[in-house]
């Protein structure tokens, strides 16, 4: 597969499941854009896969419009050997290239149609469908996963720091900030979860040593947060989405009340 998409003159690079690190040879990036320029093709795509990730549609499909702008020269890191290349990171849909400010949001890119495959058979459609599947799959082991979390969790040593964080939450998610405490008359507080925030992956949790590793979420913010079952979001990070969606939504449940 690698072969033949290089064949067609597209950048393939292989990320490190984990954090999402990989790296680009200029030597290489530039032998790609020829051989597009050879091929009357703008310029290459960048696709990245992830190593034994086990879905066969986990792959980017990044377009030269877009990785083209990000791999500058200022942006290249000279190895010990004396050679250059470009650090990059694709993680919770992100693409980032170290040395430079901010990242790209690749989300969209995300099971793609590869240039070896057809488009007048199975077309787009089916290529959402899959994408939807990809989602869907992956959000059924978050759940799993967030059960697993549970368990360790409940285990004696960490069970007195989840009770106490769970007290001093006030019934306040640390995500999205609702107040559970005030629905169903305090029913409502068994949506919120402890997640561990120095759990990186999904499927391994580290002893929790203190209040501080714990964070108490709700059961959406929780699985938003282990959206990427391998690099958990940052609490802090969701907060700040939170905010951002809501200074930006239109829509207001108040209104539905007055009609
Ligand atoms: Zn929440
Ligand atoms: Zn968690």
């Amino acid at each position: 597969m690698k072969e033949k998409l290089e064949e067609l003159g597209e950048c393939v690079v292989l990320a490190n499941l984990e954090t999402g690190w990989f790296a680009i040879n200029p030597n290489t990036w530039k032998k790609r854009v020829e051989r597009c320029k050879g091929l009357g093709r703008t310029g290459p795509n960048l696709i990245v896969y992830r190593t034994r990730s086990g879905e066969e549609r986990d792959h980017h499909v990044v377009p030269y419009g877009v990785i083209a702008p990000l791999l500058l020269t200022d942006s290249l890191k000279q190895q010990k050997n004396g050679t250059y290349r470009w650090n990059l990171t694709l993680a919770n849909d992100r693409l980032h290239v170290s040395h430079r400010q901010g990242y790209e949001p690749v989300e969209k890119y995300l099971a793609s149609r590869l240039a070896t495959e057809a488009d007048d058979h199975g077309g787009a459609s089916d290529i959402a469908s899959e994408l939807v599947n990809l989602r869907t799959r992956s959000f059924e082991g978050i759940v799993e996963g967030i059960a697993r979390e549970a368990i360790v969790l409940s285990r004696t040593r960490s069970a007195a720091l989840r009770r106490e964080v769970l007290n001093l939450s006030g019934g306040i998610c640390e995500g999205c900030g609702v107040n559970f405490s005030l629905l169903l008359h305090g029913r409502a507080l068994r949506a919120l979860q402890v997640h561990h925030k120095k759990q990186l992956a999904l499927r391994e949790t580290p002893e929790v040593t203190e209040l501080a590793d714990l964070a108490v979420v709700c059961a959406n913010c929780h699985a938003i947060i282990h959206t990427d079952p391998k690099a958990a979001i940052p609490v802090e990070e969701l907060r700040k989405e939170w905010k951002q969606a809501r200074s930006s939504t239109v829509r207001s449940f108040d209104s539905d009340t007055q009609a």
